[in-house]
């Protein structure tokens, strides 16, 4: 199974390589071809090792969810979460019903995760090394989901990720169908 996921990973890369170039997805995103090849690549990898480690990620009971700080519906003193620097994480007081971390913090804990905002990837594994998660489910750009698949590994952590769907630096977006699916 796994063999024939590695498999057809590699000639969905080549497709997806022709597909890019093709359709002249680079001119319709604003990127340049390679930046545009590398974020299917991401996404591509990110399914990949997603798909591998589902079956042990569903044996798992203690779980987790971090989300980027940068979802916020504000990154300023509007958002009234607290920042508790000792764990780290910023821990939401729910003042707007639309925020999707909001939400989301909400919808996780429905299901008995414990939850993280996190202002990096830097913060995971001062977390991950205080409390004995068997799975986590992150959510994070395709470098930062790449770093984190490479120490999951290393600590015998199951991992899902779920990618953004808009980057930067503020107004990250990620999809709530997908968490609700992957949680
Ligand atoms: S709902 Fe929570 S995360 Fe969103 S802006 Fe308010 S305190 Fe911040």
């Amino acid at each position: 199974m796994i063999s024939y996921q590695r498999g057809m990973h590699k000639s969905l890369l080549n497709a997806a390589n022709d597909l890019i170039i093709k359709f002249r997805i680079q001119e319709a995103t604003g990127l340049n071809l390679s930046d545009a090849v590398m974020l299917l690549e991401d996404l591509i990898d990110l399914q990949a090792i997603n798909l591998t480690e589902r079956p042990k990620f569903l044996e798992t009971k203690k779980r987790a969810l971090f989300l980027p700080h940068c979802s916020r519906k504000f990154m300023d003193n509007r958002c009234r979460a607290n920042f508790e620097p000792s764990i780290p994480t910023y821990v939401c007081q729910h003042c707007s019903e639309d925020c999707i971390v909001n939400k989301t913090v909400e919808y996780a804990k429905g299901k008995g995760y414990d939850v993280y905002i996190v202002p990096g990837g830097s913060c995971i594994p001062r977390i991950l090394k205080n409390n004995s998660y068997e799975g986590i489910v992150g959510v994070a750009c395709g470098e930062e989901s790449k770093m984190m698949g490479h120490m999951l590994a290393s600590m015998n952590v199951s991992g899902q990720a779920v990618p953004l769907i808009k980057n930067g630096c503020a107004n990250t977006m990620f999809n709530m169908d997908t968490i609700k699916k992957t949680l």
